[in-house]
């Protein structure tokens, strides 16, 4: 499948073997235990948390789709969290992004600290530490919420010298968007609650790497830990995952045109998306990404304005997540984290465009 394009392997990424009279996406299969042998034991499936068919089709669609072998959790906090606890250990330094998801930020101090982990904050953006000594480097490109794009293969080569390990939280770029593994990144963590699945109705995280020993490791830890999903969500994510390549074509588009709409705004400041030939983003971001998500950011001046806009606005939803069909918008500092009051993170859904376009212009201009 791998010599097909994005749309042909979105469709097939994880399909069984066709077998006559039976769907082509298996149903979930609902078990906790399994009937056992009673003379020989367990056979391939014994115990649900440690394996499940519907799970294992799911981690084969996404494996398929990052270039190496996957396991999915139940959220991607789920996910982030098994690959940090089995890699670091008391006296390990760690890096990690100053401008991304701000839980994974939350959980160092909150849990890494305490353990005698040594956390390093560094902007996406870069300037990047000394790696010497580092155990972990986790990167997030694009950020969320800023949208600053790293070079990951500039500092994978880096911290491999230094004898580090790399990952990168794909989320917001999709497996679609960009293949960290291919960059040489050692593993990819993201939530798959985004565009991954599209539809706002699921939860859902992995973790991928390209050597099997490595991903052995958050394997073990899962299956003592539990974060497993359920399998009804497995199977809706993988059935969402064959319009993919459709969805993030929309979303980029709306996004471009979104854009460029509010870049020749005076009454909107900040914007970023990293496809604008003038964001700070764009030139690595172009060299590394197949392909710019759906996600934009920009600033309203102030909360009451960004009230007012969702208020008038008849295709953009207020909400938290992105990647989704509907357009959602969130201004994150209701969320305490540490953007100004009027930062807005836009995430275009798959509307028509000009209807899109029409709607947040015309949702500016009331709002004024
Ligand atoms: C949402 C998000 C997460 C956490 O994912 P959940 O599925 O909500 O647990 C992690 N990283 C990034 C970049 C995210 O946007």
């Amino acid at each position: 499948m791998s010599t097909f394009s994005d749309g042909t392997r979105s469709v097939h990424a994880g399909l069984p073997e066709p077998v006559v009279g039976e769907p082509f996406l298996p149903g979930p299969v609902f078990a906790a235990p399994y009937h056992l042998d009673p003379a020989t034991g367990p056979g391939t499936h014994g115990y649900a948390r440690t394996e499940h068919p519907t799970r294992e089709l799911l981690e084969k669609a996404i494996g398929a789709l990052e270039g190496g072998p996957a396991l999915v959790f139940s959220s991607g906090q789920a996910a982030i969290t098994a690959l940090l606890l089995a890699v670091l250990r008391t006296g390990d330094t760690v890096v990690l992004p100053a401008d991304g998801y701000f839980t994974v930020r939350a959980f160092a101090e909150a849990t890494l600290r305490e353990l005698g982990v040594k956390v390093v904050l560094a902007p996406t953006a870069g300037p990047y530490p000394d790696l010497t000594g580092v155990r972990l480097v986790l990167l997030e490109t694009p950020a969320n919420p800023g949208l600053d794009v790293v070079d990951v293969r500039a500092v994978a080569s880096r911290a491999h010298e230094a004898g580090a390990l790399v990952a990168v939280d794909n989320t917001t770029a999709t497996p679609l968007g960009q293949n960290p593994l291919a960059l040489g990144a050692d593993f990819v963590v993201a939530s798959g609650t985004k565009a991954l699945t599209g539809h706002s109705d699921v939860l859902l995280g992995y973790v991928a790497a390209g050597d099997a020993d490595l991903l052995g490791k958050v394997e073990t830890w899962r299956k003592q830990t539990g974060a497993v999903p359920g399998a009804f969500d497995c199977w809706l994510a993988h059935r969402s995952i064959a319009t993919l390549d459709l969805r993030l074509a929309r979303q980029t588009a709306n996004a471009s045109a979104v854009a460029e709409l509010l870049l020749n705004r005076e009454d909107v400041t900040g914007v970023r998306w990293p496809g604008l030939p003038s964001d700070p983003s764009y030139a690595v971001a172009s060299a590394q990404m197949r392909r710019i998500p759906g996600v934009v950011s920009f600033d309203l001046g102030s909360a009451a304005r960004v009230a007012a806009f969702l208020s008038a606005a008849r295709l953009v939803f207020a909400a938290t997540s992105f990647g989704g069909v509907h357009t959602t918008a969130d201004r994150r500092a209701q969320w305490g984290d540490d953007t100004s009051p009027g930062f807005v993170r836009f995430s275009c859904g798959i509307e028509d465009t000009a209807d899109l376009v029409a709607d947040v212009t015309a949702a500016l201009d009331a709002s004024r």
